[in-house]
C-alpha cells in the first residue's frame, strides 16, 4: 500500500507494468489479489496488468468517499482554493502530456493525433471548471416583502462515475472535473479494456492536492462493480457514459434508492448536406465526423443525407478521400485512423456490414478487415461507405461504433429533417449549408442535443454535451453540469415586525 501523494510524477513513470486501485489516497492491490491483463488493440500485445476491484474493494472506496464527503474538508474548502487545485491538475497533466498521450495510444490503438486532441481537451476541462466553480452559486428569489429567500448550491455527495473505453482519459476528466469542483467525492469505474489513464489521472489529482478519499479509481467488471455502485445506498449519484441498453438498466436500478442519474448514451447522428453547401468543406468535415477515433464515438455522424442534386459529386469526393485515409501505426503522425478496440468490437462491425449486404445495401468502399504491416495481430477495419440503404436497415438505425457510414439522398428540406429525426437516438447532428436562414430553420427542428453548422466539432469545454431521446439526459462539459452535481437548498426567512401566527390562535 502506497500513499499516492508520495509516489507520483517524478518518482513514478506513467507507463508501468502494473497499475493498482486508488482508494482513499492509497494505491492498493485488489482484496483478492485479482489482476486483469490490458492490451494494445493495435498489436494485440499485453501492455500492463491492472488490479481488478472486488465488492470488498468497492465497499472500501465507498466508505472512503463517504468519509471524505461527510467528515472531510473538501466540500467546505472555498471555491477559489478548489479552483487552484483544479488548475494544478491541469498543470501537471500538461507537464506529463507526452506520457499521457503515449499511454492512451497504447491502451486504445487510437491515432496519436486523436489522442493529443482529446488530452488537450481533458486539460482544458479542468481549467474550465476551475473558472466556472468560482462563479457558481445560488440566487436570491422573489418573495413577499417581509420574507427573504435565497437558494444555495450544495454538493450532492458521493458520485459513482462509470466511463466507457472510447475516450478513456477525456471521459474521466469530463466526469471528475465538475464533480470535484462542486465539492463531491467520486468513485470512477473505468472501462475494463482501458483503465490505465484514469488511474493515472486519479494519482495526478492527489498530487495536485485533492484530499484522500475525494477521488477513488476502481477498475473492475462493469456488471459486477459498476452494478454494485449503482445499487449501493451510500452512493448519491450515478453519472454514466456508455451504451443505451446498459444506461436503461442503470436507470432502473438507481431508482430503488432514487439516486440522481445522468446518462450519456449512444447515438446514430446524421449529417445533412444541402445543395448550397460548400461541398469540399462538407466532404472533409464529414470524413472527420465519421472516421475520427475510428468511428468509435458517440457523436459519430454515421448517417449522411445528401441532396439529390449534389449526391454524385459529394459521393465521388467522399469515396476518394475515404480511400486516402491512412490506417495503421497509431504513433505515426500521418495516421488518420487507428485500431478497433478489441476482437469483439471488430466482430460487431463485421456483422453489421454483413447485415447491410444481406439486406440489399451496397458497399461503396471498404467493407473489409485490414492487416496493416507490422500490426497483423491487432484489430483493424477499413473506412467503409455503404450506399443503397433504406431507413429500416439495421446499419441505418443501430449504432455500429466503427468506421462505417451510410449515405443516401433527400429531395427537399422537409424530407432531410424527417430522415435526420427518424431514429431512437438524439445526440448530435451536422448541417452543411451556406444559407444562414436554412441553417437556423433546420437546427430548430432537429431532435438532438447538439447541432453543428458547417463544422464537425461537437464540443469544447463550456458547451453542453448530451442527448435527446434515447441518447440520454443531463449535460456534461458545461456550466449546467455543476448543477447536476449539486442539490439546491431554499432558505426562507421572515423579517416582519410582528410574529407570524398563521392559524390566528
Ligand atoms: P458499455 O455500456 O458497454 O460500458 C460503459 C461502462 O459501463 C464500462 O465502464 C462498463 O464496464 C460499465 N458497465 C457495463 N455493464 C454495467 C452494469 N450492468 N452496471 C454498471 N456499469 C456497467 O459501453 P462501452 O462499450 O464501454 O462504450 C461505448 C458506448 O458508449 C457507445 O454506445 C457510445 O455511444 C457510448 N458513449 C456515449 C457518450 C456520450 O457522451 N453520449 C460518449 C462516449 C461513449
Amino acid at each position: 500500500m502506497t500513499k499516492v501523494q508520495e509516489k507520483t510524477t517524478e518518482q513514478q513513470p506513467i507507463k508501468r507494468d502494473y497499475y493498482q486501485l486508488l482508494i482513499n489516497g492509497e494505491l492498493v492491490d485488489s482484496s483478492d489479489g485479482g489482476r486483469r491483463k490490458v492490451y494494445n488493440p493495435a498489436t494485440g500485445e499485453v501492455i500492463a496488468e491492472v488490479a481488478e476491484a472486488t465488492k470488498e474493494d468497492a465497499d472500501k472506496a465507498i466508505q472512503a468517499a463517504r468519509d471524505a464527503f461527510d467528515k472531510g474538508k473538501w466540500k467546505i474548502t472555498p471555491t477559489g482554493r478548489r479552483a487552484r487545485v483544479l488548475n494544478k491538475i491541469a498543470e501537471i497533466m500538461s507537464s506529463r502530456f507526452k506520457e499521457l498521450v503515449e499511454l492512451e495510444v497504447l491502451n486504445t490503438g487510437k491515432s496519436v493525433a486523436a489522442a493529443k486532441g482529446q488530452i488537450v481537451q481533458a486539460i482544458e476541462d479542468f481549467e474550465f471548471y476551475a473558472g466556472a466553480i468560482v462563479g457558481h452559486g445560488g440566487s436570491v428569489n422573489n418573495v413577499p416583502g417581509q420574507f427573504h429567500n435565497y437558494s444555495e448550491k450544495e454538493p450532492i455527495g458521493v458520485a459513482a462515475q462509470i466511463v466507457p473505453w472510447n475516450y478513456p482519459l477525456m471521459m474521466t476528466a469530463w466526469k471528475i472535473a465538475p464533480a470535484i469542483a462542486a465539492g463531491c467525492s467520486v468513485i470512477v469505474k473505468p472501462a475494463s479494456l482501458t483503465p490505465l489513464t484514469a488511474i493515472v489521472l486519479g494519482e495526478i489529482c492527489h498530487e495536485a492536492g485533492v484530499p484522500e478519499g475525494v477521488v477513488n479509481i476502481l477498475p473492475g467488471p462493469g456488471s459486477e462493480i459498476g452494478n454494485y455502485l449503482v445499487e449501493h445506498e451510500q452512493v448519491n449519484k450515478v453519472a454514466f457514459t456508455g451504451s443505451t441498453p446498459i444506461g436503461k438498466d442503470i436507470m432502473a436500478k438507481a431508482s430503488s434508492t432514487l439516486k440522481r442519474v445522468t446518462l450519456e448514451l449512444g447515438g446514430k447522428s446524421p449529417a445533412l448536406v444541402f445543395p448550397d453547401a460548400d461541398i469540399d468543406a462538407a466532404v472533409d468535415g464529414s470524413i472527420y465526423g465519421i472516421y475520427n477515433n475510428t468511428g468509435q464515438s458517440c457523436d459519430a455522424r454515421s448517417r449522411i443525407y445528401i441532396h439529390e442534386d449534389i449526391y454524385d459529386e459529394f459521393i465521388e469526393k467522399f469515396i476518394t478521400k475515404t480511400e486516402k485515409m491512412q490506417v495503421g501505426d497509431p504513433f505515426d503522425k500521418g495516421t488518420h485512423m487507428g485500431a478497433i478496440i478489441d476482437q469483439s468490437q471488430l466482430d460487431t462491425v463485421k456483422e453489421y456490414v454483413q447485415s447491410a449486404i444481406d439486406e440489399g445495401a451496397e458497399i461503396l468502399t471498404g467493407g473489409k478487415e485490414l492487416k496493416p504491416e507490422g500490426f497483423e495481430n491487432g484489430f483493424w477495419y477499413a473506412p467503409t461507405v455503404i450506399g443503397n440503404v433504406t431507413q429500416e436497415m439495421r446499419v441505418v438505425q443501430e449504432e455500429i461504433f466503427g468506421p462505417v457510414v451510410v449515405v443516401s439522398k433527400f429531395k427537399d428540406e422537409k424530407e432531410a429533417i424527417a430522415l435526420a429525426n427518424d431514429t431512437e437516438f438524439g445526440l448530435a447532428s451536422t448541417i452543411w449549408t451556406t444559407d444562414g436562414a436554412r441553417a437556423k430553420r433546420v437546427a430548430n427542428q432537429i431532435q438532438a442535443g447538439i447541432v453543428m453548422i458547417n463544422t464537425p466539432f461537437s464540443a469544447f469545454p463550456g458547451t453542453p454535451f448530451g442527448g435527446y431521446k434515447q441518447s440520454g439526459f443531463g449535460r456534461e462539459l458545461s456550466i449546467e453540469t455543476l448543477d447536476l452535481y449539486s442539490e439546491t437548498k431554499s432558505i426562507m426567512s421572515y423579517f416582519g415586525s410582528r410574529p407570524l401566527n398563521p392559524f390566528g390562535l
